[in-house]
């Protein structure tokens, strides 16, 4: 994962506000064109990568995903779901979820806990940079957030209403959105095995700052992150 700065196109900005003022304006009922044009600017602005697990997506594989979920009712009674339905801020370019043979991941298994637990948020989001910049990875290609847990400890969280906001995006990140999965830890993996043969002698920093750099002017590159982390960590 990494930070998406939103961006709403102009032209699309007047389509939305025009459809939302017919009649039956809400989102299941956008037509299939302005569907398409919405997931087209939410590939373009992340570069044509999964929101969650930044792997390569395109306008026959990707989906829209909802960042509040579209049922979400706050303690309030507030129906902030329905509200942001049509919210460009709330929306994200996602995978079909089903790299991890039979292992569901991204917002595909999101959906799950959602229909179990219609009252939990998502706290990991692309769109907080405070939040992005502790997003880790292991030298195995595991994702984490901020310090390393255990996974069996983050198997063990549950009630996400007693956890801190940590702990919920470490649950997030694990088990709502299960980006550790076997397919994409493996691809990330791979990544940092190749980067490490790459560099093996290099000792000369400037070397390292210049492939840094290379991989950070690419973002759209798959699982880019990655190789942005370690090199970053190498050049420590
Ligand atoms: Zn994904």
């Amino acid at each position: 994962m990494k930070l998406i700065s939103k961006n709403k196109p102009s032209f699309l900005h007047h389509k939305i506000v025009e459809f939302k003022q017919g009649i039956n304006g809400i989102y299941p009922n956008l037509t299939d064109e302005l569907k398409t044009e919405l997931l087209e600017a939410l590939l373009k602005e992340q570069n044509f990568l999964c929101a969650y697990c930044m792997q390569k997506i395109n306008l026959q594989n990707a989906t829209i995903e909802h960042i509040i979920g579209q049922k979400y009712v706050d303690e309030d009674g507030n129906k902030l779901g329905e509200q942001n339905q049509l919210n460009y801020d709330n929306l994200l370019a996602v995978c079909n979820g089903k790299s991890c043979n039979k292992e569901e991941h991204c917002d595909t298994n999101r959906s799950k806990f959602q229909k179990k637990y219609p009252q939990r948020k998502l706290f990991i989001t692309p769109l907080e940079n405070r939040i992005m910049q502790n997003i880790k990875f292991t030298p195995q290609g595991m994702i984490f957030y901020d310090k390393f847990t255990a996974i069996e400890e983050v198997e063990k969280l549950s009630n996400y209403e007693n956890l801190s906001e940590m702990e919920n995006i470490k649950y997030d990140i694990q088990k709502v959105l299960n980006l550790n999965c076997n397919n994409l830890k493996e691809r990330r993996l791979n990544i940092i095995n190749a980067l490490k043969i790459f560099t093996k002698n290099w000792s000369d920093k400037e070397r390292i700052r210049k492939k840094l750099n290379e991989h950070i002017s690419n973002p759209s590159n798959e699982f880019s992150q990655v190789a942005i982390y370690y090199l970053t960590k190498k050049l420590q």
